[in-house]
């Protein structure tokens, strides 16, 4: 039968049991990391502006809370689904475990299309979903923060609805939110900074520069908007973006500045109709022969179909799973290196670490201290990754950061013993 790649907890199950077998994992450890701790699915009603009832479906998964609470995003989206969440879930305990920050990996959904309801609305099925969630979630408990499709204004009703109920304002139940409400500086450009910061290491370490590297980037959300901004301020060439709806395509280099405010000033907030390049889909994105490619979209945009097209150098994976185990196959054969998502856009999660601290203390950062400090984590956590690549002898990046998060999860594991 052929391996079904589309299922992304299926991808994440493929992506720990190759783990385990070169590192040798306790079958009793891997037994835990194949099963998520806690669950949650609910199906909420909504009044809609029309006074009709909508009846909406949400997740809450926690993966594994042995080194810390839980810590993931929420993700709005109509085609999410329980599968999908437990993956991102396991992802989140890996990719905090590879930082080393104290969080075990969560995640939630809400199958909803953002776009095709109104403010308001969006606001009740906000605050629907967060009193549905409201027993799993807590500041010590699992803190729920941005992913696809949710923004810092949705952070802040989540706060609000969780800080009326329990008769307090509690300001680290959530991150991502926005200054005014406890947010921390730094943290709305966080993840696509570390995508930079992970991908100048690796440039390094082949003794290259980031400077006029051609880079193609899929998604023009936070993480890749964020990652061609400060990708262009370093000097990178821009050459091709895209979003949901268009792309745009200079071989010469694209204005991301002016494509900024082009998004800006677009009420769709799509690079669609920008006049000053051409137009380019997807599937020709992820053909350019190019230095860097960047998927920061969404899951699953490398496969089978797609991976032996692939021209780039190195790939820097701002989403999450955007490649499948069958696709990393054969871009591995291809010589292509790629820097997995629980490495490279780790650093979303590291500055809502800091952002809880904060919120924990009541003590605010100014924003070069957040960007230092992200810098030191990201750059050791590289480190430590090639320790572990050469130590296994891995010839992938992949294996060898799942190596260092499943090394450390279970050896937390170990040190806590089986309750009761
Ligand atoms: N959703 C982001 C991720 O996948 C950030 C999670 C967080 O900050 O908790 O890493």
């Amino acid at each position: 039968m052929k391996y079904d790649e589309s299922n992304p907890w299926k991808n994440a199950l493929t992506q720990l049991r190759n783990t385990a077998e070169i590192i040798d994992l306790d079958k009793n450890i891997q037994k835990i990391l194949e099963k998520p701790a806690k669950t949650l699915i609910t199906s909420f009603p909504v009044n809609m502006d029309d006074e009709s009832i909508e009846v909406f479906e949400g997740y809450r998964v926690q993966h594994n809370a042995t080194r810390g609470p839980c810590k993931g995003g929420i993700r709005y989206a109509p085609d999410v689904n329980l599968d999908e969440v437990k993956a991102l879930a396991s992802w989140m305990t890996y990719k905090t475990a590879i930082v080393n920050i104290p969080y075990g990996g969560a995640k939630g959904g809400v199958v909803v299309d953002p776009r095709k309801i109104s403010v308001n609305e969006l606001k009740r099925v906000t605050r629907r979903y967060t009193y549905s969630v409201i027993g799993m979630i807590g500041p010590e408990r699992d803190i729920p923060a941005p992913d696809f499709n949710t923004t810092p204004e949705i952070m802040g009703w989540i706060m609000d609805t969780y800080s009326m109920i329990r008769g307090h304002t509690e300001l680290s139940i959530v991150t991502g939110k926005s200054l005014e409400l406890g947010g921390s500086l730094g943290r709305l450009e966080a993840t696509g900074r570390g995508v930079h910061i992970v991908m100048e290491e690796a440039l390094k370490q082949q003794k290259q520069s980031s400077k006029n590297a051609t880079i193609a980037i899929q998604g023009f959300g936070n993480v890749g908007s964020n990652f061609a901004q400060i990708a262009h301020q370093n000097g990178g060439k821009i050459i091709a973006v895209t979003d949901a709806h268009s792309g745009c395509y200079n071989p010469e280099g694209l204005n991301i500045p002016e494509i900024l405010d082009y998004v800006t000033k677009n009420p769709n907030r799509t690079v669609e109709g920008y006049p000053n390049a051409e137009i380019i889909s997807n599937k020709e994105l992820f053909t350019l022969d190019v230095d860097i490619l960047a998927p920061c979209a969404t899951q699953n945009q490398i496969t089978r179909e797609n991976a032996d097209k692939i021209e780039a150098k190195l790939i820097v994976e701002g989403a999450n799973g955007p490649t499948t185990p069958l696709a990393d196959s054969i871009l591995n054969e291809k010589g292509i290196v790629i820097l997995p998502d629980i490495l490279a856009n780790a650093g979303g999660v590291t500055v809502s670490y800091f952002e809880w601290v904060q919120g924990l203390q009541y003590f605010f950062w100014d924003e070069n201290q957040v960007n230092e400090a992200l810098k030191k984590i990201l750059v050791g956590a590289f480190a430590e990754v090639n320790q572990m690549k050469e130590k296994y002898n891995t010839r992938d990046f992949r294996t060898a950061a799942m190596a260092l998060a499943v090394h450390r999860v279970a050896r937390a594991i170990q040190l806590r013993g089986i309750f009761p």
